[in-house]
């Protein structure tokens, strides 16, 4: 462990296995975060059109930046020279960088694994990079992240069996190496488990990593082309392997409500997606029971606000018409204020969660929690946004 984390249950899932959902609080440096908790996702040291102040507004207590992006644009030795990334984008929460894997393998182009590292093409200019454990590394320590995240190698979750385990052994020699790599003491660093849909490799994964030293447990490799069926049987394979591990679990990717509900039931304490804001972009607002589209024609009548009950920066002052009229002109205010109701309807049903969690009415209040949520599962919502 790095001491620059520090995770405490303060309220464990209850003695009778109704849910493993808990409680928690994790210490940063550069703040605490409530978990379960939802992390935006601010690609390009930005989550797009929100300022710093919009994102504390919609209740963000922690957010992820991608290591791969910032590497190749503007450079982490350039944003390191300029103070680091919270200094750069004047955010003065935590941050939690991925190490770049996904990105590598799902963004590069050329894309070739060999045991050191991963040799691709950059999708900005074609130019060719290396990513090695020790690299990603680097660069997440010069961006100074409060927790960075080990390289792994991921794969598609329906992968065959024999490609499953290649990527998932490389992952824990990586997982050997980035540790090895890591000394920066005000930064905190987690592994990921790997291991695709097969029980058996999921469950050695999850044992593998948790008996290395990280800050906390990432669940790599799900939020793809599996189904929730799968994914949910993966997760409870993962966690019932760390049910006494004292850290944090990460559910890499996961963002609709429908899904994060049925993660944290499951014992997720972490997940990030930008699936809620680029769902908002393309017009799609996330009020309870359900969604609106606001790119149908019968909202450019309507007077009411997209919710009424919300406080966010679109809802206490326009209407869906004004929102609707400002999408079809594609005027760039749009993205901010669709984007601020998303993602304060998203963190306020984590802190909807945490409340029947801490209350001990969490499993008994699932169906209305689920009837808030809406029917519409990630997979479905990120097909009809492609
Ligand atoms: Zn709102």
């Amino acid at each position: 462990m790095t001491g620059a984390a520090s995770f405490r249950v303060e309220v464990p899932p209850p003695a009778d296995g109704a849910t493993r959902g808990r409680i928690g609080r994790l210490e940063l440096t550069h703040g605490v975060v409530e978990t379960p908790q939802f992390m935006p996702v601010g690609t390009n040291a930005t989550v797009k059109a929100l300022h710093p102040d919009d994102l504390v507004e919609v209740g963000a207590s922690i957010i992820l930046a991608n290591t791969y992006h910032l590497y190749l644009r503007p450079g982490h030795d350039r944003i390191a020279r300029l103070g680091g990334l919270h200094r750069f984008m004047a955010w003065d929460r935590p941050i939690l960088t991925d190490s770049g894997g996904f990105q590598v393998v799902s963004l590069g182009d050329l894309r070739v694994v060999d045991e050191d590292g991963v040799t691709f093409r950059s999708h900005l200019d074609g130019s060719t990079h290396r990513f090695t454990p020790e690299l990603a590394i680097e660069v997440q320590q010069a961006l100074g992240s409060d927790i960075a995240v080990a390289f792994d190698q991921p794969v598609f979750p329906t992968s065959e069996r024999a490609v499953v385990i290649d990527a998932t052994d490389r992952t824990h020699r990586w997982a050997e190496r980035s540790l090895r790599a890591h000394d920066r003491p005000d930064q905190a660093l987690f592994g990921i488990v790997q291991g695709g849909l097969e029980p058996d490799l999921r469950a050695a994964s999850a044992r593998f990593v948790a008996a290395l030293p990280f800050d906390g447990i990432c669940l790599g490799g799900l939020a793809g082309d599996e189904t929730a069926a799968q994914r949910e049987a993966t997760i409870d394979v993962a966690v019932g392997e760390l049910l006494d591990d004292p850290r944090p679990r990460y559910l890499m990717g996961l963002g609709s409500p429908a899904d994060l509900l049925e993660a944290v039931h499951r014992g997720v304490d972490l997940f990030d997606s930008v699936l809620p804001a680029r769902v908002a972009r393309n017009g799609q607002l996330w009020v309870p029971g359900g969604r609106l589209n606001l790119m149908n024609k019968r909202f450019l009548d309507d007077p009411e606000p997209v919710q009424a009950d919300c406080p966010c920066l679109l809802c206490r002052s326009f209407s869906r018409a004004y929102l609707a009229h400002l999408l079809r002109a594609r005027e760039l205010l749009a993205y901010r204020l669709a984007t601020c109701h998303n993602l304060t309807f998203t963190l306020d049903f984590m802190a909807r969660i945490r409340a029947a969690l801490r209350s001990g009415t969490f499993p008994a209040e699932m169906p209305e929690l689920a009837l808030r949520a809406g029917p519409t599962s990630g997979s479905a919502v990120a097909e009809k946004s492609a």
